[in-house]
């Protein structure tokens, strides 16, 4: 019997991860890619700086969200070398003198939120309690399960699904703590991609859905060489498996009665036939390359605001933190400086660049030491890279019509570095740089935001979840697995997975 053929529309970390688990599990595996390289916002870019080259990752900095399975039997992990620091994170409010210290160990950290921030919230609760909604989300993604509320029910009890699964991020975390910078900090990442209102019901999710990866158990960390060796390694994987890429291609059209795809390569005309297509790009795309009008006026109706931006910060020399620490690796610690002290106004200023004209409404920046992390890693690199990861960005200008909002986060920043001097060069992504570069609808890193009903259950475009969730449509034999859909976007290529495992079962169920 011929092999069943899977064409996957987008390579990406998910296109990449669910052509190696389709292609172990014998389907014949072709992928159409667009741009001329793999690896979609997970890459990197060349800079020449003072005459000196450097590589540097372009879209996703840090690895966390991936699970450690997916980096186990995909065959990564013997490929790339990854560090997480183990420094308490550092954290800074307007007001703080000093940092507050995020340690692992949560009896530590509990006595460090009520020296600093007067916290007298259940710490102790809301970690035992995340951590059973963390192990629920680890299972059903390992079991490709499609995630529902009765299921959530079953295995968490009504009240923790309600606070954790259907609620809204305010009610969780008024529910656990009473100090407005707890809040805030263990519910940043709510809006870490778009501005969902923490008000929202489904927002909750977003809190433990980040912290549910498992390559650094929870935690975040940094690859060797840069994170785009993730895609580069699984790129080379999976040719040896015998993945087929057609790269530089652009779909002319999809003929889903007839099972074909015609895409144009350097000039010459391709046709390809599939059994199975699989979209694994924004959610939006595949409407518009089906021609199905119905579909895409109905998926654009989502919310896909993205207000995130990036600024690479080369430095000539290590930078040196005004703020000394007596730990190992101390320049390695992930930082994270606060514009808002209240839970109203992180709010206000996330919600403002919807609201209000203003292109940039100081939210966080969360600070990622990537070249102190590749000194650890042994990477000896000609610059020293420093990442800000900005909150809130008002989407619609480009990164270079925005140098005032450059200057802003450099000068928050710089009040914590002692050899400012040092930083020769920066690179800053808008929004709507994410848009125009990696095709984020409205430059939302997660392709849409996640945000009520676009969360959990409701993270998917299939007509018929009882078949498959990552059905695309009513197609019989179209899925899509990016960022989109369940669990969300990041460096994880767990829908892709999940999707893979999906329609396998479909097929051996026929
Ligand atoms: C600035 C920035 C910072 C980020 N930081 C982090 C981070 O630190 N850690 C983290 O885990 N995540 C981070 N993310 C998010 C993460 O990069 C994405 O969520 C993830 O890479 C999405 O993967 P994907 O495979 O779903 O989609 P994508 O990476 O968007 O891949 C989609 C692919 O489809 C291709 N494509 C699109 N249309 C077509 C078409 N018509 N025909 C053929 N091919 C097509 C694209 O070229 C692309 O290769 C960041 C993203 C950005 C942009």
């Amino acid at each position: 019997m011929s092999r069943k053929k899977v064409v996957i529309i987008g390579s990406g970390i998910n296109g990449l991860v669910a052509a190696n688990y389709l292609s172990k599990k014998g389907f014949s595996v072709s992928v159409i890619e667009k741009n001329n390289h793999t690896g979609g916002a997970c890459t990197y870019k060349t800079k020449i700086i003072e005459n000196q080259t450097i590589d540097y990752a372009y879209g996703a900095t840090v690895l966390g969200m991936m699970p450690d399975f997916i980096f186990n039997e995909t065959g990564l992990s013997k490929n790339v070398k990854i560090f997480a620091p183990k420094h308490p994170k550092l954290v800074y409010f307007p007001d703080s003198k000093v940092s507050t210290r995020i340690y692992q160990d949560y009896k530590k950290l509990d006595k460090e939120l009520k020296n600093k921030w007067g916290e007298k919230g259940n710490l102790e609760s809301f970690r035992i309690d995340e951590d059973k909604v963390v192990d629920f989300i680890r299972e059903g993604c390992r079991k490709g399960e499609t995630p529902t509320l009765e299921k959530a029910r079953n295995s968490l009890g009504q009240a923790l699904t309600d606070l954790w699964i259907k609620g809204s991020a305010k009610n969780l975390l008024d529910h656990y703590f009473s100090s407005d910078k707890t809040k805030i900090y263990m519910g940043m990442t709510a809006i870490e991609s778009g501005s969902s209102s923490i008000k929202n019901n489904g927002t909750a999710f977003t809190i433990p859905l980040m912290d549910s990866g498992s390559v650094f158990n929870g935690y975040w960390g940094y690859v060797k060489g840069g994170i785009w060796q993730i895609s580069h390694e699984i790129t080379k994987i999976n040719k040896k498996i015998g993945v087929h890429f057609h790269m530089s291609s652009d779909i002319s059209s999809i003929d889903s009665n007839k099972m074909k795809i015609s895409f144009k390569k350097e000039n010459k005309n391709y046709e390809i036939d599939y059994d199975y297509l699989i979209f694994a790009t924004d959610p939006i795309t595949p409407s518009k390359i089906l021609k199905n009008k119905d579909l895409q006026s109905k998926i654009e109706d989502n919310d896909f605001l993205g207000t995130s931006g990036k600024i690479t910060a080369f430095f000539k020399n290590p930078v040196i933190w005004k703020e000394n620490s007596p730990y190992k690796n101390s320049d390695s610690a992930f930082r994270f400086i606060f514009s808002n002290q209240t839970l109203s106004d992180f709010e206000k200023s996330s919600q403002s660049v919807i609201k209000n004209s203003n292109d940039y409404s100081p939210g966080y920046i969360q600070v990622y030491a990537e070249g102190a992390a590749q000194r650890v890693l042994n990477n000896k690199e000609p610059f020293d890279k420093l990442i800000f990861f900005i909150k809130n960005i008002k989407y619609g200008k480009t990164g270079d019509q925005l140098n005032q909002v450059k200057e802003k986060v450099k000068e928050i920043m710089f009040k914590y570095i002692k050899n400012t001097e040092d930083c020769v060069s920066t690179e800053f992504l808008s929004p709507r740089d994410l848009n125009q570069i990696f095709y984020f609808p409205k430059g939302n890193i997660d392709h849409m935001a996640l945000n009520e009903n676009q969360n959990y259950n409701d993270r998917h475009f299939s007509k018929n979840i009882k078949k498959s969730f990552y059905l695309y449509g009513d197609y019989e034999n179209i899925f899509y697995c990016g960022a989109g859909a369940y669990p969300c976007g990041s460096v994880a290529g767990t829908t892709g997975y999940m999707c893979a495992k999906q329609l396998k079962r479909l097929i051996d169920s026929n």
